[in-house]
């Protein structure tokens, strides 16, 4: 068998190992989210050659939600540098659930950039271009980082925005804090809209790979952000991106890792892959179950945990 059918097979056996592990439900916070097919499961992998692998439903298309904010966090950290970014996002793990008020006391900072909070403010950071207003320059960075055109699911931005008080408290919660950049309407509008960008699973694999490869899209060989801004963004993700289940993925998958509330779950072996996957069902920290039980079996297996096998 070639290595690349070696792969392929891998994600195909992790598919049909994990693809009946019971638990978790669909979120249905957000209305339209509870209309996904809960059965879905797809897996995708992308090289640092730019090849990409699959199986199961990888190219379903999903809405992104929480997995934009480590890229939106990236291009927030490209436009204004680290030092203007940390002003207003810290970068501590909560240990709180997603949508917690996670505001440092003193500062009213939110905690990190991985939580509603700081994601709220990081996309109010993104200043209009002179040819392009913030919000476009959000999908267009997504975009680039996934090496295609990308859109909004109207529905489901809709439907998280008849829906989505607790963001909008958090948003104006925030500003009396002093550390909101924009109007709280404006901010959570296009935070919203962010959320409910559409992915596939293999969209996602080739996100991640880019920050895998300093950076540069192994698919378009673009460079989407400086080497320097993707590390700052692993780092980030490794200890605030799977909410309060950080620190126990980090000890037992030991990979920089993002979830979101649609099903989706990013992993990334610095200089070597981009990993993703979809499945809807999930636990009560608000990551998928299917998809975490694939990613720590791939870990287990391969040796891909950080720390054990630098
Ligand atoms: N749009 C969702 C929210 O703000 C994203 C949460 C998530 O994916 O964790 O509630």
């Amino acid at each position: 068998m070639s290595a690349a059918d070696a792969v392929t097979d891998s994600l195909k056996r992790m598919r049909a190992e994990f693809g009946d592990v019971p638990g978790g439900r669909p979120a249905d916070y957000i209305p339209q989210l509870g209309l996904a097919d809960p059965d879905a499961f797809g897996l995708a992998l992308v090289s640092m050659d730019g090849h990409r692998y699959s199986a199961g439903e990888a190219e379903v298309p999903f809405t992104i939600q929480s997995v934009s904010k480590p890229f939106i966090y990236a291009l927030a950290l490209s436009v204004l540098g680290l030092d203007e970014v940390s002003r207003w996002v810290g970068a501590e793990p909560s240990g709180d659930a997603f949508n917690a008020i996670s505001l440092e006391p003193g500062t009213g900072r939110p905690a990190n950039a991985m939580v509603n909070a700081g994601a709220i403010v990081t996309t109010a950071l993104i200043p209009d271009a002179p040819d392009e207003p913030a919000f476009e320059r959000i999908l267009h960075c997504l975009g680039r980082f996934a090496g295609r055109e990308l859109d909004v699911d109207e529905e489901v931005f809709t439907s998280e925005a008849m829906t989505g008080d607790r963001n909008r408290a958090l948003a104006y919660l925030i500003r009396a804090t002093g550390t909101m950049p924009v109007d709280p309407v404006l901010a959570v509008d296009r935070y919203f809209r962010q959320c409910a960008v559409r992915v596939t699973a293999l969209d996602l694999a080739t996100m991640a790979a880019t920050l895998a490869y300093g950076g540069v899209n192994p698919v378009t060989r673009e460079q989407v952000v400086p080497a320097e801004v993707a590390a700052r963004v692993l780092a980030v993700m490794a200890t605030c991106g799977m909410y309060d289940g950080s620190g126990e993925w980090l000890l037992r998958i030991g990979l920089p890792a993002k979830s979101g509330v649609s099903g989706g779950l990013i992993a990334v072996g610095p200089a070597r892959f981009g990993l993703a996957t979809y499945s809807p069902p999930l636990d009560t920290s608000g990551n998928s179950v299917r998809g975490q039980a694939a990613l720590r079996a791939l870990s287990e297996r391969y040796g891909l945990h950080l720390m054990l096998n630098p």
